[in-house]
C-alpha cells in the first residue's frame, strides 16, 4: 500500500482542522455543557459507540477513540458551570492542561498495550481505563507541577539567572511530557508511517492545550475522531482493493479500474519465467521477496501504466489512452530492466532444517543472496468499437503464453 494514499487524507484533514479551531474558538459564542445526570446515559452510548467499533476497526484506532471519549467524559467536570470549589480533592478538574498532558504523554502507550480479553470485555477495559489513566495521571501532574517550576525558579535564580519558563506556554513538567510525547510518537511513526493519525491527535491536543477553552477541547475531540474513522475507512479499502504482498492493486482493483476506461487502452500480462523452480530452488519465503521486487519495478514503468497483481507470479499493466505502438519500447525496456536488476533475497537455511527448526523458523538462519529472475510479457490492445475488457486479457493472456513458448524473457502481441 503506497504511503501516501493512507497518509495524505489525514494529514490534509490535520491541515484544515488548525484554521477551524482558530475560527470555532474565536467566534462561536455557544457555551456547551451538560448536566451531571447526563453523564450515565452519555457513558453508555459512548460504550456502545466503542464495542461497534472495536468490532469493526483495527485495536489502535479503537483505542483512541475510546480515549478521546474517556476524554471529554472527564472533562465534562470542567465545563460544568460552577464546579469549582464542590470538592477541592478535584480541583486539578478545573485546569484542562492537566487531563489533555495526562492524554498525549500517554496515548502512544495505550497503542502498543495489548489486552488477552474478548473484543466486548476489552471495549469496556479501553473506556473505563482510559477514564481512570487520565483521572489519576492529571492529579498527579497537578500535583507535581508547581513544585517543580518553584524548584526550577529557585536553581535559576540561585545561579543568578532569569529562569525562561517566566514567560512560557509550558512548565518544566509540561515540557518535558510533551518531549517524551514527541519523542515517542515519533520512533513510532518510523516504525510504521500508518502511525501519522497518532502525530496528528497529538498535535491537535497540543493546540488545544495552548487554546485553553472546554470549546477547543470538543473540537479536537470532534477532529480527532474524523481522523480516527478516516484512517479505519483509508485502511479498510486499501486492505480490500490492494494487494497484502506486494501492495500494489489486486485483481479486484482491476476490474473495478476496467469499467473506468477509455476505448483506447493496451492491456500487458507479465508472468515471471521459471518461478516454481526459483521457490523449489530458494523457498517460498525468498520467492515472496522477488514478487515483492518485481512488482515494485512494474509499478514503477511510468507512462502513467496501472500496475496489478493479477494473481501469483503474474501481473498486469493497463495503459490508458495508448495503443501497442505507444509502449512497445517502454515494455522493453521494462523487460531488460528486470533482467539486469540484481535482486537481493533473503535465503533461510530451508533445504537442511530438522523438523524442528523449520517449526521454529525465527531461529532458522538466513543469509541475503543476489539474483536474476526474467519475465515474459503478452501484450494486446483494445478492439476497435468493442467494449469487452475481458476479451482483451484473454489475447494478452495468449500473447504471454507464445512468449514462453517463444523461449520465455521476452515480449510479444498476439500478431507478433
Ligand atoms: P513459467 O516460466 O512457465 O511461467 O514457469 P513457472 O514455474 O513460473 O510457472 P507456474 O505457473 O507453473 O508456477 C508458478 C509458481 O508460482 C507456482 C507457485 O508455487 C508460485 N507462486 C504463486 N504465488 C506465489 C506466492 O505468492 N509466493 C511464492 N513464493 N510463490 C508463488
Ligand atoms: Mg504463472
Ligand atoms: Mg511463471
Amino acid at each position: 500500500m503506497s504511503a501516501n494514499k493512507t497518509t495524505l487524507p489525514i494529514v490534509f484533514v490535520a491541515i484544515l482542522s488548525v484554521p477551524l479551531m482558530m475560527f470555532i474558538i474565536n467566534n462561536a459564542m455557544l457555551y456547551i455543557s451538560f448536566p451531571v445526570a447526563e453523564l450515565v446515559p452519555y457513558v453508555s452510548i459512548s460504550l456502545i459507540f466503542i464495542i461497534i467499533l472495536n468490532l469493526a476497526m483495527r485495536q489502535a484506532l479503537t483505542i483512541y477513540v475510546a480515549s478521546i471519549i474517556a476524554l471529554i467524559t472527564t472533562l465534562h467536570f470542567y465545563i460544568i458551570p460552577d464546579f469549582e470549589g464542590v470538592n477541592n480533592n478535584l480541583q486539578f478538574l478545573n485546569d484542562t492542561k492537566h487531563i489533555l498532558l495526562s492524554f498525549i504523554t500517554l496515548l502512544p502507550v495505550f497503542g502498543v498495550i495489548k489486552i488477552p480479553a474478548h473484543k466486548i470485555l476489552k471495549s469496556v477495559i479501553y473506556l473505563f481505563g482510559s477514564l481512570a489513566t487520565w483521572g489519576f495521571f492529571s492529579f498527579v501532574i497537578y500535583k507535581v507541577d508547581l513544585p517543580l517550576l518553584n524548584i526550577t525558579e529557585h536553581v535559576f535564580s540561585s545561579i543568578g539567572m532569569q529562569s525562561p519558563f517566566q514567560n512560557f506556554w509550558f512548565s518544566p513538567l509540561q515540557l518535558a511530557l510533551i518531549s517524551i510525547s514527541t519523542v515517542t510518537l515519533f520512533i513510532l511513526f518510523v516504525k510504521s508511517v500508518h502511525n501519522i493519525y497518532l502525530l496528528a491527535i497529538s498535535s491537535l491536543a497540543t493546540l488545544a492545550i495552548v487554546y485553553m477553552s472546554s470549546l477547543s477541547i470538543i473540537v479536537f475531540a470532534i477532529l480527532s475522531s474524523v481522523i480516527c474513522l478516516l484512517s479505519a475507512i483509508v485502511s479498510s479499502r486499501n486492505m480490500a482493493f490492494n494487494d497484502e504482498l506486494t501492495g500494489i492493486p489486486e485483481r479486484r482493483s482491476l476490474t473495478q479500474y476496467s469499467e473506468e476506461l477509455s476505448d483506447h487502452y493496451t492491456v500487458v500480462m507479465i508472468d515471471i519465467d521459471f518461478f516454481k523452480k526459483f521457490n523449489d530452488k530458494y523457498g517460498h519465503d525468498a520467492g515472496d521477496d522477488v514478487i515483492k521486487l518485481v512488482a515494485s519495478k512494474i509499478a514503477k514503468t511510468g507512462y502513467r501504466a496501472r500496475a496489478f497483481r493479477y494473481g501469483g507470479e503474474e501481473f498486469t499493466l493497463i495503459f490508458d489512452g495508448k495503443l501497442i505502438g505507444d509502449i512497445r519500447e517502454t515494455i522493453e525496456d521494462l523487460r531488460v530492466q528486470l533482467e539486469v536488476y540484481p535482486m537481493a533475497i533473503r535465503i533461510h537455511a530451508r533445504h537442511n532444517q530438522s523438523a524442528s527448526e523449520s517449526k521454529n523458523r525465527r531461529f532458522a538462519s538466513v543469509k541475503e543472496d543476489i539474483v536474476k529472475v526474467t519475465c515474459s510479457f503478452g501484450i494486446a490492445e483494445s478492439l476497435l468499437g468493442s467494449k469487452d475488457f475481458k476479451a482483451t486479457i484473454k489475447r494478452a493472456d495468449s500473447a504471454l503464453y507464445r512468449a514462453k513458448k517463444g523461449g520465455r524473457n521476452c515480449v510479444r502481441t498476439v500478431e507478433s
